[in-house]
């Protein structure tokens, strides 16, 4: 039998991770199938198992501040179907897997899995999400830029949990979402993206961009929406070319068995130029 715990509170699981190290459990879909060892086997940890999924005090949704506040266990189904969710985010989380791996799979779990091909990360870091890390004695926010460090490689310390997940709420007025895979539903993305953009009075106020699955991470460059924030659609327009230029130099993708590079790479390209051509029109129009 797998060494395990199934702690009854927070407290109890925090406590014990401050003695073992173990490897958490959260809805198990991505772990699961990383360990399975066949049929009718159990699959294989290294180190005990400390189940999360089950504890109450950390499935919750709430609005602060105009950000979401999001509990590391919330089921994403819960998500999908949560009023304060914004429908944008929901268009993301209705492209994950399907309904029954949604009820068990959580944001907590594609964070640290840190797979650049994970669908929630680019909404994450367009949105400049936070993520809230927790200890026994000790709490920290880390930015999502700095949360994940690399292919499967996180900031978090064994004693650490993900407790929260911070999602500032973007008045939008442009949003794209788009996942290509090799069938509609049910698949892992050969290519993400999300473009969002808040524009007024013919003016950007507020840009978030992030490309998944061509590159080892998520590409997103916040200095350089910075850069952009209150440009006027005239200044942006003759910005485009060499924003394109700029993510298209960060574009590394991998061929694999769902895709090749080539492929990867023009779709990501045209995905960034047709929303920034949705922006322009939309911003000339408005
Ligand atoms: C059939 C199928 C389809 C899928 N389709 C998609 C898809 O379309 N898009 C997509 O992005 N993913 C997809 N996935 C992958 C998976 O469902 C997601 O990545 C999911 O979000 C993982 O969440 P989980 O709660 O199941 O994580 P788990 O498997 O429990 O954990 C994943 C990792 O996160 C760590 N972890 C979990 N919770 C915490 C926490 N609170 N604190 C610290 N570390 C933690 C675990 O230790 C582990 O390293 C699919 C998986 C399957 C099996």
């Amino acid at each position: 039998m797998i060494d395990h715990l199934i702690p009854k509170t927070l407290h109890e699981a925090l406590s014990a991770m401050e003695r073992v190290h173990f490897i958490k459990v959260a809805g198990g879909t991505d772990l699961m199938v990383q360990r399975r060892m066949g049929p009718m086997v159990e699959p294989r940890f290294e180190s005990p198992v400390i189940f999360l999924y089950h504890l109450k005090e950390l499935n919750y949704v709430k609005e602060e501040d105009h950000q979401l506040i999001i509990g590391s266990m919330t089921p994403m189904e819960d998500l999908l179907h949560h009023p304060s969710i914004p429908n944008h985010f929901k268009k993301v989380l209705n492209d994950i897997a399907s309904p029954g791996i949604r009820q068990m799979a959580t944001l907590a779990g594609n964070l640290a899995n840190a797979s650049p091909a994970a669908d929630t990360l680019v909404y994450l870091y367009a949105s400049r999400a936070e993520i809230l890390l927790a200890s026994l004695h000790h709490e920290r926010i880390v930015p999502i830029r700095d949360f994940i460090t690399g292919v499967k490689k996180t900031v978090l310390k064994d004693n650490e949990l993900i407790k929260e997940i911070h999602v500032p709420l973007c008045p939008c007025t442009t949003f794209t979402w788009t996942k290509v895979g090799g069938r509609k539903s049910d698949a892992i993305s050969k290519v993400s993206f999300v473009g969002m953009a808040e524009m007024s009075d013919h003016h950007l106020k507020k840009i978030g961009i992030a490309l998944g699955a061509v590159a080892p991470m998520v590409i997103s460059d916040h200095a350089m929406e910075d850069d952009l924030q209150g440009l006027s659609i005239k200044e942006l327009s003759m910005r485009k070319d060499a924003i394109i230029k700029h993510y298209a130099s960060q574009i590394n993708p991998i061929d694999d068995q769902r895709s090749n590079k080539t492929y990867r790479r023009k779709v990501a390209i045209n995905l960034l130029t047709q929303f920034l051509d949705e922006l322009l029109l939309k911003g000339m129009t408005s």
